[in-house]
């Protein structure tokens, strides 16, 4: 598909050029089908990934590429990552202070937070 906006070619944190998806965003289902999102001046959401992560939607309202996810190797990624393994570690220690803490609870205070939906990695 020849996309007519977009003008992301790589990442700027990583350098990656590598697409792994790029296209045009869809409309949600209408009493006609699916169809191509368009905006009234003529310009269509596109969308492009790359291989590190990254990825940019061009805004037809805004008239620029949007970064829309976020590479692992982004610094701010890096440093947040860095805060929140710190915070892992420390949840961890605190457990582990507990020395007389049964060993079942002491396990599923473990798996609770081995199990969090957000991940330092
Ligand atoms: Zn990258």
């Amino acid at each position: 598909m020849q996309l007519h906006s977009i003008r992301t070619v790589l990442c700027p944190h990583c350098q990656c050029t590598e697409v792994v998806g790029e296209g045009v965003k869809i409309s949600r289902s209408t009493a006609f089908g699916r169809e191509i999102r368009q905006h009234v001046n003529g310009r269509k959401w596109e969308y492009r990934n790359f291989l590190c992560g990254y990825g940019v939607e061009f805004s037809p309202n805004a008239g620029r590429d949007e970064v829309a996810a976020r590479c692992s190797k982004d610094p701010e990624i890096l440093e947040r990552n860095a805060k929140r393994k710190a915070a892992h570690d420390k949840l961890l220690s605190i457990i582990a202070d507990f020395d007389d803490l049964d060993d079942e609870y002491q396990s599923t205070l473990h798996q609770e937070i081995a199990s969090t939906k957000w991940h330092f990695e």
